[in-house]
């Protein structure tokens, strides 16, 4: 493997092959490299990946944030502090997310792109939640994402069974090349980042809340259970769709 600096211009994947990282400033993977460069990810740290994305992709690429806490904004701006942060305002997120939001845009000078929409009506997320989120969660990131080449996401494997397989690197339904740096990092991971770096979290972690989505459809998680586990709890619902590669 030929990481020799902090820019990384090729690896050695396990076939041999060598694969060219930044011969084009916006190369073309093809699915077989995205998976070669996938199995190589898997040992490196998430800065070496974020570093990868940046160098191929920048300034093509954005970043999704939940702000319930801010370790891949922290890990993602000290690689490049202009990457492009994409909240998107549901209308129905908690006052302690949206106040999360402002700390960690004034703490970062982020560029923070902020996909608003009108608020859905109580009907549709009780009635039908994947149409809710498919309108407003997806609907607005398929146009925050429109002329990006690539996109980074804090998903990790540890935060439920769905998730347990989720590549670093691999290519979604849009065609676009999806990152996910920190998917191998445990929740005790995430937690000594936070105290190693004192990192801004969102205040419902502190209460029961590991994962925080929208606030009909988010309830705190009692001990022993995934950390998604209060997301669209009791309905048969597990993912916003953000995520489906
Ligand atoms: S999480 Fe709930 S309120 Fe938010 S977009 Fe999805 S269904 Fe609608």
């Amino acid at each position: 493997m030929a990481i020799t600096e902090s820019r990384i211009t090729s690896l050695t994947a396990a076939s041999g092959a060598r694969l060219s990282l930044a011969d084009s400033p916006h190369p073309d993977f093809t699915d077989a490299e995205l998976a070669e460069l996938n199995a190589e990810f898997e040992r490196l740290p998430a800065s070496k990946v974020i570093q990868w994305a940046v160098d191929n992709f920048a300034p093509h690429l954005a970043m999704t944030a939940s702000m319930t806490d801010a370790v891949l904004i922290d890990l993602a701006t000290k690689v490049y502090p202009a990457i492009e942060v994409v909240f998107i305002d549901t209308g129905y997120h908690f006052p302690e997310t949206l106040a999360t939001v402002e700390e960690v845009r004034r703490h970062y000078g982020l560029n923070l792109r902020m996909m608003t929409v009108a608020r859905q009506s109580e009907e549709l997320w009780q009635a039908d939640p994947e149409n809710c989120c498919s309108a407003v969660k997806v609907g607005q990131l398929d146009r925050a994402l429109a002329g990006k080449e690539a996109w980074m996401s804090g998903l990790r494997r540890g935060e439920a069974d769905t998730r347990a397989a989720a590549p670093i690197v691999s290519r979604d339904l849009r065609g676009l090349v999806k990152i996910n740096p920190i998917a191998t990092w445990s929740a005790a991971d995430v937690d000594a980042y936070i105290a190693d770096h004192d990192i801004i979290v969102n205040p419902l972690t502190l209460q029961g809340y590991p994962s925080i989505g929208c606030m009909p459809c988010t309830s705190p998680v009692a001990e022993g259970e995934d950390a998604r586990a209060g997301r669209w709890r009791g309905k048969d619902k597990t993912e916003c769709g953000l995520h489906i590669a």
